[in-house]
């Protein structure tokens, strides 16, 4: 076999079926798509990946990942079905184009969201047996043009690709039940066993009522769960969509003290804020922040004393701006400390001074982690618990 190009050719379906093998082993979303970067990069010898996914709900692509594109933010990022990879998704064909600029479907396709200039652009679709879940495009051969032989060795890699994807989804969905189905379990007992007394001849009018009460508290905690759940699940299945806006950080924080003055007052607790004036604006959702914000508020004021003390602080330092909330309540131990982030971890002891979910902080994680922020909790036992968030300034 001295026949160069065969033997080339050869190397590189060598390099897909390797590829193919690291895809299969990972379950993890973020570290998948990381992979299939790298992996359509180096196979199309190209400069630069990306992936779009199909939003079924919506009807339309999204930004899912990218090479040069650091920011889980661009996620949001929505691609119309008229774009390169719009027509790749509909007509579940690849395409190579060799002049980009003179095509009319680029739109600002790639360049506007990762600041790049496409001169080429190969893309195929992200294709399982039964359906499309979406595209992924290699820009920029690092020399000469995108042949047919390297849409062939990416419609392999995409094939593989999308399975893999499917795969993780589904895994990541199953445990988040699991978990769910689990939590179902306490309330669930406690609604039977109402039932199961209300029933009962001997209980009096008093014990009734109690009982009523109980079974509408629980109830109401159900649905709490059920929708915080929900939010939480398309977080982690990367199905929540980001805007990315530059604003401002103060009218978050002052609107969202301002939600919470009403029932910082009814528990009698004083709230205080120290916001450093002319903070930057940042690329931010500020929806989403304004939730980290409210969830934060609320736990210091929901695991506090009555008379207690709730203040926020926010502060540019280091190239981020710093945002911290910290109350005067029980403090929570070394050990508790480390599971805070964890889906439906409660401190021990707090079910005793607030109803929760234990879903809001791994929440705030995610979104701040999607802002390229860093969250972290500090707390002394008897003194009180300090959550701060670090979101890094705009580059
Ligand atoms: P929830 O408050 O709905 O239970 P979170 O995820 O927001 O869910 O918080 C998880 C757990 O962390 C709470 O149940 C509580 O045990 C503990 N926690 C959160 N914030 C504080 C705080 N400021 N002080 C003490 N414990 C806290």
């Amino acid at each position: 076999m001295n026949n160069p190009v065969l033997n080339a050719q050869l190397e590189r379906y060598h390099r897909l079926i390797e590829l193919s093998r690291n895809l299969a082993s990972t379950l993890d979303l973020n570290q998948l798509l990381e992979r299939i970067l790298q992996s359509a990069a180096d196979l199309c010898e190209a400069q630069e990946a990306s992936i779009l996914l199909y939003d079924n709900l919506k009807g339309e692509l999204h930004f899912e990942a990218a090479t040069n594109m650091d920011n889980a933010l661009m996620r949001g990022f929505s691609v119309p079905m008229s774009s390169i990879a719009g027509w790749i998704v509909t007509n579940r064909k690849g395409v190579i184009i060799n002049d980009a600029q003179n095509d009319s479907r680029l739109y600002s396709q790639v360049g506007a969201a990762i600041n790049l200039s496409t001169r080429s652009l190969l893309g195929v679709p992200l294709q399982t047996q039964d359906k499309v879940i979406g595209a992924v495009e290699v820009i920029n051969k690092l020399s000469g043009q995108f042949t047919n032989e390297d849409m062939v060795l990416l419609e392999a890699l995409g094939g593989q690709a999308a399975v893999a994807i499917e795969n993780s989804r589904l895994f990541q969905q199953s445990d988040l039940i699991a978990e769910f189905v689990h939590e179902l379990r306490t309330p669930m007992a406690s609604l039977n066993t109402a039932a199961h007394l209300m029933g009962r001849q001997e209980i009096t009018e008093e014990q009734r009522s109690k009982m009523v009460e109980m079974i509408r508290n629980e109830t109401n905690r159900l649905t709490e769960l059920a929708s915080t759940f929900l939010d939480l699940a398309r977080l982690e299945s990367g199905r929540a969509q980001f805007k990315s806006e530059l604003g401002e950080v103060q009218p978050i924080l002052t609107g969202s003290v301002e939600i919470m003055s009403g029932r910082a007052a009814e528990r009698n607790i004083s709230l205080e804020t120290d916001i450093s004036p002319n903070l930057p604006p940042l690329n931010l959702d500020r929806d989403k922040l304004k939730q980290v914000m409210l969830n934060l508020l609320s736990n210091a004021i929901k695991y506090n004393y009555p008379g207690g003390k709730v203040r926020l602080e926010a502060a540019q330092k280091d190239g981020e701006i710093v945002i911290s909330v910290s109350d005067t309540g029980p403090g929570i131990s070394e050990e508790a400390l480390k599971h805070m982030f964890e889906k439906f971890y409660r401190v021990p002891g707090t079910e005793k001074l607030a109803t929760g979910t234990g879903l809001g902080l791994s929440i705030c994680k995610r979104i701040v982690e999607a802002h390229r922020g860093k969250i972290n909790v500090t707390s002394v036992v008897g003194k009180g618990t300090t959550f701060t968030v670090h979101l890094p300034l705009p580059k």
